[in-house]
């Protein structure tokens, strides 16, 4: 089985003053187990790059255009965020859906961009809140994840972040169970899609409000192979500890 995975998105915080909370981070995981990623603005990729250097701990995007080069004004291409020392890129985060108004077909096409520049996709797919309450998680997150995952990824290219709209950023995550469900619909879906072999090593994610107090009960749920962390991701020894919980 591959290692678990625990991804920590910045989102648009972090300044140059944030690279020592990187350096205790490293510090703090030297001896960790589980693969650690951490996703800062763009400004930041490759001075973040340096300070992980001979650390286990690697760098992602937040996003990526789906072309190579071009005239796309204030884009990032893959391939340059490889260059500057990724290994990871988020595609598909809900605020990148909700803001940019960006598509399924879209994050596909960014993912496949990702996969083919040679970094790994992180994917991600959840419902909203009215979507939930009116129990359509499945039917909306398939879709999603039929739509947005490219044909021939494989545990190498390509993880799955759950991540409910409704939980990110506001301190409410669904019930173990309801993580149950939606991971093992995922697999499923990856399975029939991916055959046994990629659909099972292809890491499934949880995101949404993970702290060092539910990290634990999280990461033992069923399918969850890591997690995907946004606030909790900015402080080293909050992130530390979730690291911990998912050893
Ligand atoms: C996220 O933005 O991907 C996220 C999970 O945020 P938070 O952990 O702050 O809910």
């Amino acid at each position: 089985m591959p290692p678990k995975l625990v991804v920590g998105n910045w989102k648009m915080h972090g300044g140059a003053e944030e690279l020592a909370e990187a350096r205790d981070l490293a510090r703090r995981s030297a001896d960790a187990k589980c693969q650690i990623v951490v996703c800062p603005p763009a400004t930041l990729l490759n001075r973040l790059d340096r300070e992980f250097e001979g650390t286990r701990l690697a760098t992602g995007g937040q996003d990526c255009h789906f072309g190579r080069t071009g005239a796309h004004t204030g884009d990032i291409s893959a391939a340059m965020l490889l260059d500057a020392g990724a290994r990871f890129v988020i595609v598909g985060h809900s605020e990148r859906r909700s803001d940019h108004g960006e598509t399924s077909a879209q994050v596909r096409s960014k993912a496949d961009a990702a996969i083919d520049a040679g970094l790994v996709a992180v994917v991600c797919i959840g419902e909203t809140e009215d979507e939930r309450d009116k129990g359509m998680e499945l039917e909306v997150a398939g879709t999603q994840l039929e739509e947005s995952v490219p044909g021939g990824a494989d545990g190498d290219s390509l993880a799955v972040a759950y991540e409910p709209v409704w939980a990110i950023g506001t301190g409410r995550t669904p019930s173990i169970a309801d993580i149950e469900a939606m991971h093992d619909f995922i697999r499923s879906r990856l399975i029939e899609r991916f055959g046994e072999t990629a659909g099972r090593a292809i890491r499934l994610l949880y995101g949404g409000s993970v702290k060092p107090g539910n990290a634990e009960s999280i990461s033992g749920a069923r399918n969850v192979d890591g997690c995907l962390v946004g606030g909790a991701s900015l402080t080293a020894s909050s992130f530390a500890a979730i690291i911990d919980a998912f050893e």
